[in-house]
């Protein structure tokens, strides 16, 4: 967020840190603006609602200039605030004393802003004793996070504990590191299917470790668990495609090895070609043989057709592929269903836009990925807000 930087003014006394994370929003910013700069007041032209015990009228002020800031407020999408009010200590007695708390502000389908105070947060990253239990979970999927400082480290580690077994199950061998930069879309984080890797970037840790995502100030989760779990619903749509590719590759080193086979033991017998495409093609010839070994070459050619038969087939299913079984499913949960982030609707109107039958399955992948992102941190408002959704994930459709 773009706060004033009141630096420099006399006679203040109060700095207010006015940081929103992202929360079900793609924008990540943060600002700090001195008390003195603070508007009066803030009116929208709508009717606000402030919900939430013991608002004061101070934080009540601060939640209505947070949520004024972003100029991009879609309906019905929370954004939280987390606000560090920080007061400076007299002269010489130490450092300034900082209180923090969270609200959230969502523009209604009725034009009305509720604004809630969720609280100051309770809980806190986990300690070396959670994070070794942690590890030892995450091992036993041999799921690695590579390359995060500590706090990163525990804040990554801490959100992917939040997968259920069965998710981390087919999330087995991934790697998940710290990467610099992405480009384009890729800014927060990425998937790299080949590698089975997904590399947070430097954008997807802005206050990777602040404790701000969910309701419940008990419950916090930190800000990069949104991108870590819109990451994994990545990898989990890639399974299928992964399992064709293995079985693909698989086929192929079988061809292969009966290729090695002929050409070693019947030498004399069995030529392969390359052509002019990079395929190979055999010739075969039973001269010379005896009548025990042209029994064993013609079944060893026999055999090596087969395999190829099979290569072609899996390849075919495997570069073949247009839409996943899961992906197939969450068509059909979320059809007129809107998306849930400002991310994902712009993917879909960009997507809409190009006609690109590819591009607007992608679109549902991202759709499908920050929609696996709330979930996790916001189940209920899910629920209340795309419920088909919601019943999409209950129901392990994204499992299938
Ligand atoms: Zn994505």
């Amino acid at each position: 967020m773009a706060g004033e930087d009141g630096q420099g003014k006399s006679g203040s006394t109060t700095t207010v840190t006015v940081d929103p994370p992202m929360v079900a929003t793609s924008v990540i910013s943060s600002g700090k603006v001195e008390e003195s700069s603070l508007p009066s007041d803030v009116t929208f032209g709508a009717k606000v609602n402030f919900i939430g015990a013991n608002f004061t009228d101070k934080e009540k002020l601060l939640a209505k200039f947070c949520f004024s800031k972003p100029t991009d407020k879609p309906v019905n999408l929370r954004r939280t605030f987390h606000i560090i009010i920080e007061t400076p200590a007299a002269a010489g007695k130490g450092s300034p004393t900082l209180t923090t708390f969270i609200c959230t502000g969502v523009l209604k389908a009725n034009n009305e802003i509720d604004l809630i105070k969720v609280g100051a947060p309770t809980n806190s990253l986990p300690d070396s004793a959670a994070i070794a239990t942690i590890d030892k979970r995450l091992n036993g999927f041999n799921i690695s996070v590579n390359g995060f400082s500590g706090d990163e480290a525990s804040a990554v580690k801490m959100s992917l504990n939040v997968l259920t077994d069965k998710e981390l199950e087919r999330m087995k061998d991934l790697k998940v590191s710290r990467g610099t930069t992405g480009t384009g879309n890729d800014v927060g984080g990425h998937y790299d299917q080949a590698r089975h890797t997904v590399e947070i970037f430097n954008e997807g840790m802005v206050n990777g470790a602040l404790l701000c995502l969910g309701p419940d100030p008990a419950k916090l989760l930190p800000n990069c668990s949104h991108v870590v779990f819109h990451e994994a619903a990545h990898v989990l749509a890639f399974l299928e495609v992964r399992q064709l590719e293995q079985k693909d590759q698989q086929a192929q080193r079988d061809v292969d090895a009966q290729r090695a086979h002929l050409r070693s033991t019947f030498p004399n017998n069995y030529t392969e070609t390359t052509n002019a495409d990079g395929s190979f093609s055999f010739s075969t010839t039973e001269a010379g043989l005896s009548a025990t070994d042209k029994t064993k070459f013609k079944a060893d050619v026999k055999d090596l057709e087969k395999k190829m038969d099979a290569a072609q087939k899996t390849n075919k299913a495997f570069t073949g592929i247009k839409e996943t079984k899961m992906m197939t499913e969450f068509k059909t949960a979320s059809k007129g269903q809107a998306t849930v982030t400002p991310y994902s609707r712009d993917e879909k109107t960009k997507a809409e836009a190009s006609k690109d039958d590819e591009k607007i399955r992608g679109a549902r992948e991202e759709f499908m990925s920050e929609a696996f992102g709330i979930v996790k941190w916001d189940p209920a408002w899910l629920q209340t807000n795309r419920s088909a959704v919601k019943g999409y994930f209950d129901g392990g459709k994204h499992l299938v």
